[in-house]
């Protein structure tokens, strides 16, 4: 089957689904306290796309030629009878993962890879109990993430992958620590340069510490070696046998090889991280549309997709409205 190409030639292959935009944690970079708090107008429940309807989207998708669906948040472990969103979807020929915070996955694990779900990320900015928990706001604990991953391992949900994002004064300290914490083990660690998603989080380029950096930093304890894989993290082995991955959004872009769609838990399209608009699917099948057609609009949508927002973040204006990290689905 011949993939479905946007107007830069890059193919449809990777679908993200939000599938909550609430969250039990409160990162200062993503869902800061004083903007999220009580009061913060989250989605009702009848806004957001039912199972049903997100299997419906998905299937379409896959006859688009996607082969990788990953669902995501908000935290996605608190969408109640999540499992039986992976049983409908676990009927196609897809591959499904699943990024969290992981504190939940202790609870989840088991019913989650019975299910099919077939890997997990788990998100960890630091190993040091005081700096994760300045980090993430939420009186949860590194213990509680790490006994998560060890859940999420012992029911095959591995080899498990570590989403770490590194933010300027804040956990370049970090970066070693988790490092070693996970060499030898079937996990590898991803460093992510901090990114300026939504217009919450005061993001400043200052506050980037760039991938070049965090090579340094690695690099100057242990060598790290290059490996050759069209990845959107690049990835490095260790000499003892361990993977780090870096993940440059910010200085090293990589929108050329960007072949991956996202939908909001209220079932908007969106060709970018840095969309200001997405494309309200979930209407549409609401008004009745049939699936050809639904094809059809996803079709016309990809095929004009130009967005490539990294590559031009400086001739970007400041000002522009950008979606949310927890609304859209990192
Ligand atoms: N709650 C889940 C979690 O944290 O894994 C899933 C949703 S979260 C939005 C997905 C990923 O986006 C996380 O790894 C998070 O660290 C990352 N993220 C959120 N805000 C970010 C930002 N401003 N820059 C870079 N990554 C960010
Ligand atoms: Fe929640 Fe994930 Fe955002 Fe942290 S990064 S606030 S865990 S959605
Ligand atoms: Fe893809 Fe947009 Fe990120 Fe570029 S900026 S890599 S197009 S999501």
């Amino acid at each position: 089957m011949q993939p479905l190409l946007d107007s830069l030639g890059r193919p449809l292959l990777d679908l993200r689904v939000s599938v909550t935009d609430r969250c039990n944690f409160r990162c200062t970079y993503c869902m800061p306290r004083n903007i999220f708090g009580k009061d913060f107008p989250f989605l009702e429940k009848e806004m957001i796309m039912s199972f049903e309807e997100i299997d419906r989207i998905v299937k379409i998708f896959v006859a688009l030629g996607v082969r990788k669906v990953r669902l995501t948040g908000g935290e996605p472990l608190l969408r109640r009878n999540l499992p039986n969103l992976i049983s409908m979807l676990s009927m196609m020929e897809i591959e499904i993962a699943l990024t969290t915070n992981g504190v939940l996955l202790p609870r989840y694990a088991p019913a989650l890879s019975a299910a099919g779900l077939d890997r997990v990320t788990v998100s960890l900015d630091a190993i040091d109990e005081a700096t994760f928990a300045s980090i993430t706001d939420s009186g949860h604990t590194v213990a509680a993430v790490m006994a998560g991953i060890e859940a999420a391992e012992s029911v095959g949900l591995g080899p498990i992958k570590i989403n770490t994002v590194v933010k300027r004064n804040t956990n370049e300290n970090e970066i070693f620590d988790l490092v070693t914490r996970f060499s030898n083990r079937d996990v590898a660690v991803r460093f992510i340069e901090y990114m300026d998603v939504g217009s919450t989080n005061g993001w400043k380029m200052d506050e980037v510490v760039p991938a070049r950096e965090i090579r340094e930093i690695i690099g100057a304890r242990e060598p790290l070696t290059p490996e050759n894989k069209n990845e959107v993290a690049k990835m490095y082995s260790l000499d003892d046998g361990g993977k780090v991955g870096i993940i440059s959004s910010v200085t090293e872009p990589f929108c050329s090889n960007c072949s991956r769609a996202r939908i909001s838990a209220d079932g908007r399209l969106y060709p970018c991280l840095f969309s200001s608009k997405g494309l309200d699917l979930l209407s549409l099948m609401r008004s009745g549309v049939s699936d050809s057609d639904l094809q059809g609009v996803i079709e016309n949508f990809w095929s004009n997709r130009d967005d490539r927002y990294s590559e031009n973040r400086s001739h970007h204006n400041s000002n522009r409205h950008r979606i949310e990290m927890s609304y859209i689905g990192g």
